[in-house]
């Protein structure tokens, strides 16, 4: 299996050995972050969530949101759709807690702006 390492901006591409759906060997990375990054990319990918939700009475109708940490990338279309559903009135305040502990992640969801009311 190939790919880039995206934890620092060197981009290191990766190849990892493959035995019956278990990583092995990893070659290409030029540090121990890599190896992690690649083993947790064949074992359980996770993502930070950043998207937007509607907005009520803010003069602008989305408000853009984020997790708080990274969440199984198995779980983001979920979690969007359970985002869809969720309207927010302004005022808000950048870090407020719109879904705590989304899908049971551990994460929560919050806003990544102030917003004033209008
Ligand atoms: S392997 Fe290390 S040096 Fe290479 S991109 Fe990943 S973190 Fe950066």
């Amino acid at each position: 299996m190939e790919m880039i390492c995206t934890v620092c901006p060197t981009g290191c591409g990766l190849t990892i050995e493959m035995n019956d759906g278990i990583p092995g060997k990893v070659t290409g990375n030029l540090c121990k972050r890599g190896l992690a990054y690649a083993m947790a990319e064949c074992t359980n990918p996770v993502r930070t969530l950043t998207t937007t939700v509607r907005l009520c009475n803010g003069g602008r109708p989305l408000l853009p949101v984020r997790t708080t940490k990274p969440v199984p990338r198995a779980q983001l279309r979920e979690m969007v759709d359970v985002l869809n559903g969720l309207s927010v009135s302004a005022p808000v305040a950048e870090g407020t807690i719109l879904v705590s502990d989304i899908l049971g992640s551990g994460a929560d969801v919050v806003a990544t702006r102030d917003v004033m009311g209008v």
